[in-house]
């Protein structure tokens, strides 16, 4: 059995119509008019081929291929059908339609299944509209209550909730599913390991700690042209040296972390005056928790003494924390046995993004497959994949599905 290319190919394409941009990717984000496109599409696709759909109170869809086993805990497949601004196709919905096309292929083999398989697309993964990222499946899980998700502004001011309401996808909380069998998730890798070395499935063991920083710089704002040298306290001055020192910890000190600053505020933010006060946020990734600690250990020591150094007073503020996730080995183990089967080359490796998965494996018994991109792009509309490596990545997917929907897997304490 395998899956049917032409079909996931058609999936793909007519759900990338929902927000197209110009340069071939989209712009999808959270609860705007264009997801509610996507969802509806979405869910008239779930409709035809029979399954049941839900809808949970985080907006959560949900579509359920039963053999008639149904009071056992479903195996569920999928990802997420939001974008970041002006992203790429694959990011997400390429999870999430895979999942239906292997529910399509198991609907129409007449597969019977010790589990249900259910595909799920999850509200708001990136984040990119209401923060924080991965908010719905940190719902689930119990990270963020629901009055907090709800809550969340858009940069006008606009709820979570109320977006929820306004394009009638605020469902109901009994929809949630109330025990996991297992989670997995097909995704772009996102980076540029898999098609470096030639592989065709990324068999995911885990996803590395991250931790978010703001870090705010209060010097004095005063004039370009009146104030020496000597007698500055030039927080852009200290923001500049503390961006080369994250990099330098990241590159040099603490093997194996990414560090970015990538958000910088300034005031006043004009030409002829020296900058007042700067706030600039550092993201930090590393695969061990210990390493995680030190990298944000050496920043802030770093911090205490460019700011002694520049004469600026300083607060920094961890922002987020997640330490490293590592998933259900008897669920890792069974991807890279279908990969093994199926005759792909494969390696095992650890996320360097997050994912729902990364909430998931608290309710379920957790894994992930990566399919090789292009270039390594992602979060930009040139992302992209070979359909070669979609397609057996989907059949990593199905193969994957099907010895999780029939083996009793025992869910993690
Ligand atoms: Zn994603």
């Amino acid at each position: 059995m395998q899956i049917n290319n032409e079909r996931l190919h058609r999936y793909f394409t007519e759900m990338a119509k929902n927000g197209a941009t110009e340069l071939g990717g989209v712009h999808r984000l959270a609860l705007t008019d264009e997801d509610k496109a996507g969802r509806d599409l979405f869910i008239e696709w779930l409709k035809a081929i029979g399954l049941s759909v839900r809808v949970d109170d985080m907006g959560n869809i949900y579509g359920r291929y039963s053999s008639g086993n149904e009071d056992k805990p479903p195996v569920i497949i999928g990802s997420h059908l939001d974008s970041v601004y002006q992203g790429g196709k694959f990011d997400g919905a390429l999870g999430v339609l895979a999942g239906l096309e292997v529910l399509h292929t198991l609907s129409e083999n007449k597969v019977q299944t010790a589990f249900p398989v259910e595909v799920v697309s999850f509200t708001n993964e990136e984040g990119t509209r209401f923060q924080p990222a991965v908010i719905s499946s940190g719902v689930l899980a119990g990270e963020f209550s629901l009055d907090f998700a709800y809550s969340r502004p858009d940069q006008d001011g606009i709820t979570l909730g109320a977006e929820l309401e306004r394009i009638g996808y605020k469902g109901d909380s009994a929809n949630r599913p109330s025990q996991v069998q297992a989670y997995l998730e097909m995704h772009i890798e996102q980076g540029p390991i898999l098609e470096e070395t030639g592989i065709d499935i990324g068999v995911v063991e885990g996803i590395q700690g991250a931790t978010w920083l703001e870090i705010s710089l209060i010097g004095q704002a005063n004039h370009a042209g009146t104030t020496p040298m000597n007698r500055r306290q030039d927080a852009m001055v200290a923001a500049s040296r503390i961006i080369l020192a994250v990099r330098e910890i990241a590159a040099q000190k603490v093997p194996n972390t990414v560090a970015t600053v990538g958000k910088l505020r300034i005031e006043p933010n004009i030409v002829n005056a020296i900058p007042g006060k700067v706030v600039l946020a550092v993201d930090l990734r590393q695969p061990d928790n210990p390493k995680l600690q030190e990298a944000v250990g050496l920043v802030k020591a770093t911090l205490a003494q460019i700011c002694e150094e520049e004469k600026v007073k300083y607060e920094i503020n961890q922002l987020w924390l997640s330490s490293t996730v590592m998933f259900n080995e008897k669920v890792v183990g069974t991807v890279e046995q279908a990969a093994k089967n199926l005759g792909f080359s494969y390696r095992r490796m650890l996320s360097g993004a997050g994912h729902d998965a990364m909430y998931m494996a608290r309710l379920g018994a957790t894994g992930m497959i990566f399919v090789p991109t292009i270039d390594g792009k992602s979060h930009c509309q040139e992302e992209s994949a070979r359909w070669e490596a979609v397609v057996n990545a989907t059949n990593v997917l199905l193969e994957t599905t099907l010895h999780l929907a029939q083996a009793q897997i025992a869910i993690p304490a």
